[in-house]
């Protein structure tokens, strides 16, 4: 007889559609072992968090008692309405042609809240996202959460490939499924998986195609999720989608977060929205939570305002390229020789995609899994990245992050993992 959990028959469809997602377990995993050198999770630096500009920040809002009261009570839907102005004064400092309105601005516990509230905003059961393969695989989750499809289409170090976004564009449009398709997504400064950056002429040709798209076919989103923007390290900075198309306004969102420029812990995002979806936006943020913590968006206006953000950003920036460069040079060192195994070398954000040889399988159930957690190793699996549609899922990949060890640790860490990789090729090759 089918034993039955005290829960058989609890939980709604969506929580039954979470299960299996691979994020709770790695981070879990990362910080339930520590002797297991973690180049899975994407937690920022310890050592670059910024104590002494949150110290700083906090004694400049006790000088104010009022301001200090304030912010220990409920705000707005939206978020404190300070903050937001000082936000888009300072993140569309370069383009300020387009420069949203504040009220355009939604304040969030991290990006990630954002992207929930889009998900539930827009999307219903067979409803459809494009985004790259390899993705940002919590998203993949947030939507596959709400029932949504997610069609990947091919990427490389220049970012999502316009003619095989065509391509899908043109399979949904005959497949008549054009309304079901609602954005998008694009991690476009140093992507979560890949570490790309869109390039400015596939930006530009991203808003023709879209426009195309919403003339033939009607309203398609954009959501430019810009959570590495401030982690740059080499090269120019691109404007973002929004500064270079006026009609922009309504159709790309914008998303940003002080996780990994500043503090996770303080977990602010935010996304700048069509004036059009609000209203609507806001009520649903109601429903949610009425507003995202206000402490936390009070303390970092002020470490926004007083220049702290800004004074710490060149520490992580350098920070993170040593830690960059550490890891090029083990992987060039412990890896360079072995035929058929690549990495491109990200100009920014925490991440370095690595491809092996076809055949060697890096999911939770191949052999090198097994043998790199045994010899101390953790890096997220490439097929959690990859969306179930479109674009052929890669399982010969995996992501390493350089955010969280220390140049010593990466270096120790990828020296596990080729360990690790070179006996699973031995054992292919029956050596
Ligand atoms: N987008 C991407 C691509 C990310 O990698 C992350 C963090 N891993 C986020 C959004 C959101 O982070 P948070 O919710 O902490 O702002």
């Amino acid at each position: 007889m089918e034993t039955q959990s005290p829960t058989t028959g609890l939980f709604s469809r969506r929580a039954r559609l979470a299960s299996g997602q691979p994020i709770g377990r790695l981070m879990a995993l990362a910080l339930n072992y520590p002797s297991i050198l973690s180049l899975a999770a994407g937690f920022v630096d310890n050592a670059t968090l910024p104590c002494e500009a949150v110290r700083a920040s906090m004694e400049q809002l006790g000088k104010d008692p009022q301001r200090l009261r304030k912010s220990l009570q409920y705000d707005s839907a939206a978020g404190s309405a300070a903050f937001r102005t000082a936000l888009v004064d300072w993140g569309y400092r370069g383009s300020l042609e387009t420069k949203p309105a504040a009220d355009r601005v939604i304040l969030t516990a991290g990006s990630n809240q954002f992207l929930h509230l889009l998900a539930e905003a827009l999307i219903d059961p067979g409803d459809i996202v494009i985004a790259a393969a390899p993705t940002y695989f919590v998203f993949l989750g947030t939507v596959r959460g709400v029932d949504g499809r997610v069609v990947g289409v091919r990427a490389d170090q220049d970012g999502l490939c316009m003619d095989s976004l065509e391509e899908a564009l043109d399979r949904i449009a005959t497949a008549g499924h054009a309304p079901r398709l609602k954005a998008i997504y694009s991690v476009t400064d140093f992507d979560n998986p890949a570490g790309s950056c869109l390039s400015l002429v596939r930006r530009q040709r991203l808003l023709e195609i879209v426009a195309r798209w919403r003339k033939e076919h009607g309203p398609l989103l954009i959501i430019s999720d810009n959570a590495y923007q401030q982690i740059r390290f080499d090269g120019t900075e691109l404007p973002p989608l929004s500064a270079l198309d006026r009609e922009a306004a309504n159709y790309v969102i914008d998303l940003g977060t002080f996780s990994k420029s500043f503090s996770p812990g303080i977990r602010v995002g935010w996304g700048v929205v069509p004036e059009a979806m609000v209203e609507r936006l806001l009520e649903m943020k109601s429903n949610m939570d009425f507003g995202s913590p206000h402490f936390s968006q009070v303390l970092m206006c002020e470490a926004l305002v007083s220049g702290e953000v800004d004074r710490h950003l060149p520490e992580i920036q350098t920070g993170y390229r040593v830690k960059r460069d550490a890891m090029l040079s083990a992987l060039e060192q412990q890896l360079g020789d072995l035929p058929g195994v690549h990495w491109r070398k990200p100009q920014g954000g925490l991440y370095v995609w690595l491809s092996l040889p076809e055949g060697i399988d890096t999911s939770e159930h191949g052999e090198l899994w097994q043998r790199a957690t045994q010899s101390g190793v953790l890096y997220v699996p490439g097929s959690y990245c990859y969306p179930t549609e479109g674009e052929a899922i890669r399982t010969n990949t995996m992501r390493l992050s350089f955010g969280v060890q220390s140049s010593e640790g990466i270096t120790e860490g990828i020296g596990r993992l080729a360990i690790a990789i070179r006996s699973v090729m031995d054992a292919i090759n029956g050596h």
